[in-house]
C-alpha cells in the first residue's frame, strides 16, 4: 500500500527538534511576520471556508470554497499562555509554525469565515501535510491535558521544550509524550470485509476494527485479540501487512 494513501502520517514535515531547546529562536518566532500558527480546540481543528491565503502549501491550486486548515499570524501566540502553544517545526519555506490550543476565554470573533471541525472529517480535504501536523498538535495537546501532574511525585508538571516535554519542579523527571503502539486490521473473507462504527460517527463513516497492543504481544495476536473482543470473531489464518 502506498504510504501516501495512510491518512494522518502520509507526509512528513521538519520537526526541527534542535530548536525546541532554543529560547532565542522561539522568542523571535513568536513574533516573526512569517510565522503561522494553526488553531485547536478540544482535538478539533479550524478549518476555513475558503482557502487561506496563507496556507501552507501556495502553490498547490485548489478549487474556489475548498476547504483547508486555517492558518493565522503570530500575535495570536501573545494571547494564549505557553502552556497552550506547541512549536510544530518549519515549513517547506523554513518558517516557523505552531500549533495553539485556543483557550474558552480567547474568544475567535474576529474569524467569520470558519468552524472547529473534527479531525477525522477535516482530513477527508486537508493537504497530506496538514493532516499530519493536525495529528502532532491534537496528540501532544492531548497528552499535556492527562499528564498535568508528575507521575513520580505527584507535583504539577510543566512545559519544557516547547511543548514536547514536561518537566517536574520537585523531583526533576521527565516526562515525553507517549505513544502506544495500535493494531489496525481489515478482517476479510471471500469478497467482504468487516468495518464498525461508533454511533456518535457522522452518517457515511466507518472504520477498521483496530486495538492498542498489549506489552509482550506481536501484532498479529494483537489484532487477533481485538477482533474477538470487538466482534466475536476468532481468526487464526493469514496475515497480510498493507503497512507497517
Ligand atoms: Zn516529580
Amino acid at each position: 500500500m502506498p504510504v501516501q494513501d495512510i491518512p494522518f502520517s502520509s507526509a512528513s514535515f521538519d520537526r526541527a527538534g534542535h530548536l525546541r531547546k532554543d529560547k532565542d529562536y522561539l522568542k523571535s518566532a513568536r513574533r516573526a511576520p512569517e510565522t503561522l500558527v494553526m488553531l485547536m480546540k478540544d482535538g478539533a481543528p479550524f478549518v476555513s471556508g475558503a482557502r487561506s491565503d496563507r496556507s501552507f502549501e501556495p502553490g498547490e491550486p485548489l478549487p474556489a470554497g475548498e476547504r483547508t486548515l486555517y492558518w493565522i499570524g503570530a500575535q495570536i501566540l501573545d494571547l494564549v499562555s505557553e502552556e497552550d502553544q506547541l512549536f510544530l517545526g518549519l515549513n517547506s519555506a523554513g518558517e516557523p509554525m505552531f500549533a495553539v490550543d485556543v483557550p474558552d476565554s480567547l474568544p475567535l470573533d474576529a474569524i467569520k469565515d470558519g468552524a472547529f471541525e473534527d479531525a477525522r472529517a477535516a482530513a477527508s480535504f486537508m493537504s497530506p501535510i496538514e493532516a499530519s501536523m493536525t495529528a502532532t498538535a491534537r496528540s501532544i495537546f492531548s497528552w499535556r491535558d492527562r499528564h498535568g501532574f508528575c507521575a513520580n511525585c505527584g507535583v504539577r508538571t510543566r512545559i519544557a521544550e516547547a511543548g514536547w516535554k514536561r518537566e517536574c519542579p520537585a523531583c526533576n523527571a521527565e516526562h515525553f509524550p507517549r505513544v502506544d503502539p495500535v493494531a489496525i486490521m481489515l478482517a476479510v473473507k471471500g469478497d467482504k470485509c468487516l468495518m464498525g462504527r461508533q454511533a456518535s460517527w457522522a452518517p457515511g463513516f466507518w472504520s477498521c476494527l483496530a486495538g492498542f497492543i498489549e506489552p509482550g504481544e506481536t501484532m498479529e495476536q494483537g489484532a487477533a485479540r481485538e477482533l474477538f473482543e470487538e466482534a466475536g470473531i476468532k481468526w487464526n489464518g493469514k496475515c497480510e501487512y498493507l503497512f507497517c
